[in-house]
C-alpha cells in the first residue's frame, strides 16, 4: 500500500482507480471463460477463467494490498476460502482450533477433515497456557478467530503466533468480523488470513464470497494450486460487488462501530439483559488485549436474555433489524445463535461455549444508534411479561 495515504483513501485511490485504455472509473466485468492466444509459441498471462481472470485478480490484489499481504485469494464463498486452505494440510497432521469457531468452520473440521485422517483439538484461544498446552509434534495449523463469533471473545493474536513460530505451525485467522480496516493480522505475523467477504468487505447483503491472504510467496504458490485445483473460485459478478461495496468499507465499518459501541452501553444498563458482550465496554475481559492489536472495536454484539421466551419476545417486537444469519450488512442484523449460526453444533457443545438459549446477537448496521435503542427499549418492554391466553 502507498504509505502516504491512509486506508481510507487507498479505498478509492489505488490501481484499478480507472481502466488503463478506456479511463473507466470502474474495474471492468470480463466475462470470458477462455482466452485466445495470439502469440503459438508464448500464451498470454491468461488462459482459462478458473487458473485467472483479470476482474476477479482486481479483487485478489486489492484485499492482498489492504491486509499487507503478497497474494490474495477469492472464493465462491468463505466457507470455500477456509475449505480450501484447510486443504494445505495432509494425512496425520493436527490442526489446534479455537472453540469459539463460526459454526461452518467447526463442520468442516469435525465432519470433513476428520474423515480424511486430520486430527483437531478445540481449545479456547484466548488462554495461552491451554494453546501451548495441546501444541503436538503434528500440530501444522493454529486456527484464530478474533473478535470470535458469537461472544467476542479476543485471542492474543501476538501471543499465538509466537508459540506458533516456536512449533513451526502455520497459522489461520479468520478476520471477517474485523475486516483490514480495524485489525491486519499479517502484520502480527499470522500467515494465512481468510474472509467470509459476504460480510464487512462486501457490506450490502447481495453477494457470497471468500477471501483468502498470505504474506508468503511460497505459501501463495501453495495456495493458488489449491484454489486452482479444487476450483472453488469467484465468478466475476461477484467479484465486481465485492470491489463496489469495498470502496465504502471505511466509512461503513466506522459509523457503524460508534452506533454498536452506543448500543452495547444502552444494552449494559438494561435491567432485562443480562449480559453485554462487546469487546469496547472496558468490562469486557479482551478489551485491553483488542485495543493492543487492533483500530476499532467493530460492528457485531451479543447480549444475553433470561432464555428462548425472553428472546422470542423481543425478537417479536423489534422493528428495524431484519431476523436472519449474516452480518456486516447496512441494515442492522439480529440472529439468533443457538438456531442460526450455530444450529450445526450439538446443543452440549453449544451450551459449553456459552451459546445459551437466550444469546442473540445483532450486526449493527447503518440506522441512527437512537432509532436503534429506541426500537430495543420498546421491545425490551414486553420480555418478562406473563401474558395469558
Ligand atoms: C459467515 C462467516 C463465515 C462463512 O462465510 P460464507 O461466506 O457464509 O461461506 C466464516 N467465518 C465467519 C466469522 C463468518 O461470519
Amino acid at each position: 500500500m502507498e504509505k502516504s495515504f491512509s486506508f481510507q483513501t487507498h479505498l478509492l485511490h489505488n490501481k484499478w482507480k480507472m481502466d488503463e485504455e478506456t479511463g473507466a472509473v470502474s474495474v471492468p466485468i470480463q466475462h470470458a471463460s477462455t482466452f485466445h492466444q495470439f502469440d503459438f509459441d508464448t500464451f498470454g498471462k491468461y488462459d482459462y477463467s478458473r487458473c485467472g481472470n483479470p476482474t476477479r485478480e482486481a479483487l485478489e490484489d486489492t484485499i492482498a494490498e489492504l491486509e499487507g499481504g503478497v497474494r490474495g485469494f477469492a472464493f465462491s464463498s468463505g466457507m470455500a476460502a477456509i475449505s480450501t486452505a484447510f486443504l494445505l494440510l495432509s494425512k496425520g497432521d493436527h490442526v489446534l482450533i479455537t472453540e469459539d469457531v463460526y459454526g461452518g468452520t467447526y463442520r468442516v473440521v469435525t465432519d470433513v477433515l476428520s474423515r480424511f485422517g486430520i486430527e483437531y483439538t478445540f481449545v479456547d484461544m484466548t488462554n495461552l497456557h491451554e494453546v501451548a498446552c495441546n501444541i503436538r509434534p503434528n500440530t501444522k495449523v493454529i486456527y484464530l478467530e478474533t473478535p470470535s463469533n458469537p461472544l467476542l471473545k479476543i485471542t492474543d493474536i501476538r501471543g499465538v503466533v509466537k508459540l506458533a513460530k516456536a512449533h513451526g505451525c502455520l497459522t489461520f485467522l479468520d478476520n471477517t468480523f474485523s475486516t483490514p480496516a480495524l485489525q491486519r493480522p499479517l502484520e502480527l505475523g499470522v500467515d494465512v488470513v481468510l474472509h467470509s467477504a459476504t460480510k464487512f468487505l462486501a457490506g450490502h447483503s447481495d453477494v457470497v464470497a471468500g477471501l483468502a491472504v498470505v504474506r508468503d510467496e511460497q505459501l501463495g504458490k501453495k495456495l493458488y494450486q489449491l484454489q486452482n485445483a479444487f476450483g472453488a473460485v469467484l465468478g466475476v459478478q461477484d467479484a465486481w460487488l465485492v470491489l463496489r461495496g469495498l470502496k465504502t468499507l471505511h466509512v461503513r465499518l466506522h459509523y457503524a462501530s460508534q452506533s454498536a459501541m452506543k448500543i452495547a452501553q444502552f444494552l449494559k444498563n438494561h435491567p432485562k439483559v443480562e449480559e453485554v458482550y462487546y469487546p469496547g465496554l472496558s468490562n469486557h475481559q479482551g478489551h485491553a488485549i483488542h485495543r493492543n492489536q487492533a483500530d476499532g472495536f467493530g460492528a457485531v454484539l451479543s447480549f444475553r436474555l433470561a432464555d428462548e421466551d425472553a428472546v422470542r419476545t423481543f425478537v417479536q417486537h423489534v422493528k428495524i433489524p431484519v431476523f436472519a444469519v449474516s452480518l456486516g450488512a447496512v441494515e442492522s442484523i439480529l440472529s439468533y445463535p443457538a438456531k442460526m449460526s450455530h444450529a450445526a453444533m450439538p446443543k452440549k457443545e453449544r451450551e459449553k461455549r456459552g451459546i445459551t438459549d437466550g444469546l442473540l446477537r445483532l450486526s449493527v448496521g447503518l440506522e441512527a444508534a437512537e432509532d436503534l435503542i429506541a426500537d430495543f427499549e420498546h421491545a425490551l418492554s414486553y420480555v418478562g411479561e406473563k401474558h395469558f391466553a
